[in-house]
């Protein structure tokens, strides 16, 4: 859809079919004032999301989101949370003579 007429100060714009009024390819050939129809379409528009049940999907939806979000964050920080665990037992090891890595290998006839 697009505005196809008007455009003049004297015509009023008109949206239709582009297919239809430029390249015949369509055979619709309404005309609606871009006036009138955005007025319409804003207005119902309106009218249908400030309906409860919209309001009430868009809540749950939100929910949702955000309760998968939130889920995978705290996936993520209990990831973190262990990686640095365990750099704090690599790391007391290291200072208490007990290497890791490729250390262990040289040293492990010491043990
Ligand atoms: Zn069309």
């Amino acid at each position: 859809m697009a505005i196809v007429a008007g455009g003049g100060k004297k015509q009023y714009r008109k949206y239709g079919c582009s297919q239809h009024w430029y390249r015949g390819a369509c055979s619709n050939n309404l005309l609606e004032r871009q006036i009138w129809l955005e007025k319409t379409l804003l207005a119902d528009l309106q009218a249908e999301i400030l309906k409860p049940e919209a309001v009430e999907y868009t809540i749950t939806q939100f929910g949702e989101q955000l309760k998968a979000t939130l889920g995978k964050l705290s996936g993520e920080l209990l990831k973190c949370e262990n990686a640095r665990r365990q750099l704090r037992v690599n790391y007391a090891d290291d200072r208490n003579g007990s290497p890791h890595g490729t250390l262990d290998i040289s040293d492990s006839g010491n043990k």
